[in-house]
């Protein structure tokens, strides 16, 4: 692991404490990086400090070295004679002459403390050398040692999980980018193809005096291609909506002038669907926001409302200011309905509901993640009551201002 300032720190003040509280006038903790040991603080003399930093030693080495220890709780003691050799060459030993008595610390004998995570890995070591009393530790020494493992510990925890996070963080983002360029790739590709489509269309319409089934063959590849490009757009656009800090063009901008533009749009399709639109304009419904965006906003809902209905449904839009600032948005419909499971999902990209009646008809499910993240750049809220079979009422709520910064970047009157 990549050792932060903050950690460092925290371990080289607990080092300190170690060598101060318990004891010993040589502390140092070593943290596991790609299964091998290096010191990340120490104190001690100016000698062994140096040694210290530049050893490195293989967990696997230290693990087998530790094996016949005494086991003191979370301390492991090697009494110089059990030492089996194994960290030769990884270790420093200091240049000191044993008391006399059983007690005594011999050069070669060694005590840590195991750090270790919340899965029981081990990933680095406090370790003590040169009593002040050239004995080996009493009782209360251990305990001592042991409460400054524990911190030491916790510390090497929280470092790893923030780490963790971080790491979580920046791949999401990373795979976020990712999606938005392959969409940006697609999106060109897609687009050249499906217009060159419709151009080979046009021109064979053109050059052939088309039979009945050649002319339904034409309008269907003409049909596809149409598909094609507002799936294309509408990838494109929640690319666009999803990048961070995305600007707004904010302007003052009639809802009830998008509304009946919007309807106008439509009006084709829904005379072909045999749906009634009517519109229902109050006041001065006016809110400052990106003009494109709300048309898409709106005509999602619309070109949603006229769609799910069946022949002989009404559709019916009202905008009004709301009761306090800002305007409110309805777009009611006597279609098809959307059941409790579906309304809590319809929301999300690329979610279509199961249903056959849904099934039957074109779409991607993108249309109504888009007005999502739209009201959301706006500030503004969407919500949808339903009953199946009965019909759909969606309803925008927009501040008349966009706030600072709810998810994207104002750029007024640009
Ligand atoms: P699409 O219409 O392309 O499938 P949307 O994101 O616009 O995608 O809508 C998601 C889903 O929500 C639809 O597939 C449909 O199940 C449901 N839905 C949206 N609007 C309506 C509506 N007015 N009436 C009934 N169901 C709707």
């Amino acid at each position: 692991m990549d050792v932060d300032k903050a950690l460092a720190r925290t371990l080289q003040l607990l080092a300190e404490g170690v060598q101060e509280f318990v004891g010993f006038d040589l502390a140092a903790v070593s943290l596991v990086t790609d299964g091998v040991l290096h010191t990340v603080a120490v104190v001690g003399d100016d000698d062994a400090i140096a040694r210290l930093l530049d050893l490195r030693a293989p967990v696997e080495l230290v693990e087998r070295e530790l094996a016949p220890a005494e086991v003191w709780g979370d301390l492991r003691f090697l009494p110089a004679e059990r030492a089996g050799g194994h960290l030769a060459g990884h270790e420093w030993v200091p240049d000191i002459v044993a008391l006399d008595g059983p007690d005594a610390w011999d050069p070669d004998d060694l005590l840590c403390g195991l750090l270790r995570d919340d899965d029981g890995q081990l990933r680095g070591l406090l370790s003590v050398d040169l009593p002040r009393n050239g004995r080996r530790p009493d009782v209360a020494q251990r305990e001592t040692l042991q409460m400054y493992v524990r911190l030491a510990e916790r510390a090497l925890v929280t470092a790893l999980e923030r780490g963790d996070l971080e790491e979580r963080v920046e791949r999401e983002h990373a795979v976020a980018e990712y999606r938005r360029t392959i969409i940006d790739v697609l999106s060109h590709e897609l687009r050249g193809t499906a217009a060159a489509i419709a151009n080979t269309v046009e021109v064979l319409r053109r050059r052939t005096a088309p039979d009945d089934a050649t002319r339904a063959a034409l309008d269907a590849v003409d049909g596809g291609a149409d598909r094609i490009t507002s799936v294309v757009d509408d990838m494109a656009a929640l690319a666009k909506l999803g990048r961070p800090g995305v600007a707004l063009r904010v302007v003052p901008t009639d809802l009830g002038a998008v509304a009946r533009d919007v309807i106008g749009f439509h009006a084709a399709a829904a005379r072909l669907r045999d749906v009634s639109v009517s519109l229902e304009v109050r006041g001065s419904p006016v809110v400052a926001g990106d003009p494109e965006d709300l048309d898409r906003m709106v005509s999602n809902l619309l070109s949603n409302a006229v769609k799910y209905s069946d022949p002989g449904g009404r559709v019916r839009v009202s905008v009004r200011p709301a009761a306090s600032s800002g305007v409110v948005l309805e777009v009611a419909d006597t279609g098809i309905g959307i059941d409790a499971a579906d309304r809590a999902r319809v929301f999300e990209e690329f979610f279509r509901s199961r249903a056959g009646a849904v099934r039957r008809r074109a779409g991607a499910g993108l249309g109504l993640a888009i007005v999502e993240r739209i009201v959301a750049l706006h500030g503004g809220s969407v919500r949808v009551e339903s009953a199946p079979g009965e019909g759909s009422t969606f309803t925008v709520e927009l501040p008349a201002d966009v706030p600072r910064s709810p998810g994207g970047n104002r750029n007024a009157g640009s």
